[in-house]
């Protein structure tokens, strides 16, 4: 079932968004080569925490992070760990929840460390062009459908491709509510759109094949053909006023 928000409880999500924004800043802030991922986990944690809220993926099916930081051709959920160390040239997915009023953010940011290839940072743009492709599609009246052809098209004409395995999806009290919204689709089809929706969405996308495949640890998503992959999250409200992207701290980013 859907859970819908009112403007009460849409302004909570708001405050909830706005940290876990934040805490993509601080991840930026600190991504240089050297740092451990288990080092941007702890910062992200302690910002979190100061803010006064809780890291929504800390024990979430006992996820031992605050964030999942996922390196290179790792796609998502990425452990932090002293074992990683960043190096120039990485490119770095920082996924952070914050919990906060009874509310999640939900939101991700890909972040080159230094100098990258011209390939790596036209994925990051791409997959971040993506999102807002897909976002303005959020109009009451309309499809889930709409959002995952929009981001589709924007992706697929730049030549790269759309992870299908892992999607979006509603966010609220729970991280994950209803609907689904993937990434890809077909206009016109899916769940009708209508204010009070809170939606996390978060194309991620890959240089080569969509596919993807899970490491042994239980967590760790990386792409089949070591191709890199980007990705780009935002937790998004849909009102009578317009949409509202609650963890949008920083506008160019
Ligand atoms: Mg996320
Ligand atoms: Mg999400």
């Amino acid at each position: 079932m859907i859970q819908l928000k009112n403007s009460a409880q849409i302004s909570a999500m708001k405050e909830a968004g706005r940290i876990t924004g934040e805490a993509l800043l601080v991840a930026r802030e600190h991504i240089r080569e050297g740092i451990s991922t288990k080092e941007l986990d702890t910062l992200i944690r302690e910002y979190i925490e100061r803010a006064g809220a809780k890291p929504s993926f800390l024990g979430y099916a006992g996820f031992p992070g605050s964030a999942c930081i996922s390196i290179n051709d790792e796609v998502i959920h990425g452990i932090p760990s002293k074992k990683k160390i960043l190096r120039e040239g990485d490119i770095v997915k920082v996924d952070v929840g914050a919990f906060y009023n009874g509310f999640h953010g939900d939101s991700a940011r890909t972040i080159p460390v230094g100098k990258v290839r011209d390939e790596a940072s036209k994925l990051i743009e791409v997959t971040r062009n993506s999102f807002f492709a897909g976002a303005a599609m959020l109009k009451p009246g309309n499809r889930i459908g709409d959002v995952g052809s929009a981001i589709q098209a924007c992706v697929e004409k730049e030549g790269f491709s759309v992870v299908r395995r892992y999607i979006g999806h509603g966010v609220g009290r729970e991280l994950h509510e209803q609907p689904d919204v993937p990434n890809f689709g077909t206009a016109g089809r899916g769940v009708r759109l209508c204010a009070g929706m809170t939606l996390a969405i978060e194309p991620m996308v890959n240089t080569g094949s969509a596919d993807v495949y899970e490491l042994p640890d239980g967590w760790t998503v990386k792409t089949a053909d070591k191709g890199l992959s980007a990705h780009y999250e935002n937790t998004v409200a849909l009102t009578s006023e317009g949409v509202i992207i609650t963890t949008l701290v920083d506008k160019d980013w």
